[in-house]
């Protein structure tokens, strides 16, 4: 497999950590993002390098214009241009639509769609340029089924998976796939909120009865990732244990 630069949002913990050790133990080298879990993310780099590979911890909040471009500096400065990237940071405010507010929406909105946005755009230009890429954004079940008190939540999910595909139409072309995996219920501090009753409800409606492990979604990120992908783009590969079925 062909070394590339790999930039995974959010990589400190959970489903992004999993993804940045996954790519890593592919060969690529790995730019590791957060925004407060500076220790985190290091012992993330520190795994990878102790495995052999090659990783660097970059912090920045991926909802804002300079954020992004900050990000994009170091990562280029270090390891030159992005050859995949790994939308994933994301956060919830959960709330009924009655009772969110407005900062509610927009927080949501910045960390789990504008930075989608942002990120997706500056590192097209190497990719163009390279005429390879890969483009792999985390949405969720909650944006194709919708859930209650995650209106914010489910609109940002679902405006991921109409950018995936109208990007990847536009970039089809010059060798670069966009698409985005869907986790349902996986164990990860995002998950940890829900109490035990909710727990309950919700196994109760995964086909295999059991949330999934961080290591189930990277392995999808791993696979959009690869060479073997090279002829899949614009899909929602949904990996939730047949909850949305
Ligand atoms: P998590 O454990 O809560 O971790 C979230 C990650 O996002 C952390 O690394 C956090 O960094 C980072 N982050 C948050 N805001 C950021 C910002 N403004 N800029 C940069 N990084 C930021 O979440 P997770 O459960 O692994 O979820 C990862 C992705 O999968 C999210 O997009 C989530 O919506 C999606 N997803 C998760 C589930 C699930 O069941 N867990 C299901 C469906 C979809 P810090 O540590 O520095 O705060």
């Amino acid at each position: 497999m062909t070394a590339r630069v790999a930039l995974v949002t959010g990589a400190s913990r959970g489903i992004g950590k999993a993804a940045a050790l996954r790519l890593a133990e592919d060969g690529h080298s790995v730019a590791v993002n957060y925004v407060r879990s500076r220790d985190e993310a290091e012992a993330v780099v520190e795994l990878i390098r102790q495995s052999g590979g090659d990783a660097m911890a970059v912090g920045a909040d991926v909802g804002t214009e300079h954020g992004v471009a900050d990000l994009f500096a170091a990562v280029e400065a270090a390891y030159g241009p992005v050859g995949i990237l790994v939308n994933n940071a994301g956060a919830t405010r959960d709330n009924l639509l009655l009772r969110m507010n407005a900062d509610d929406w927009d927080d949501v909105l910045a960390v789990n769609l504008r930075s989608v946005f942002l990120c997706t755009k500056t590192a097209l230009r190497g990719m163009l340029k390279a005429r390879w890429g890969r483009v792999i954004s985390m949405t969720s079940v909650s944006g194709l089924s919708g859930n209650p008190g995650q209106a914010n939540y489910a609109a940002a999910k679902a405006g991921i998976v109409g950018f995936t595909k109208s990007v990847a139409k536009e970039v089809g072309s010059r060798g670069i796939t966009v698409n985005a995996v869907a986790p349902g219920f996986i164990e990860t501090d995002m998950t940890n909120e829900i109490d035990e009753a909710g727990r309950e409800l919700a196994k109760g409606q995964i086909s295999l009865g059991r949330f999934g492990t961080p290591d189930e979604i990277s392995a999808a990120v791993g696979y959009l990732a690869s060479e073997q992908a090279a002829y899949v783009t614009g899909q929602v590969l949904v990996v939730d244990g047949g909850l949305a079925i």
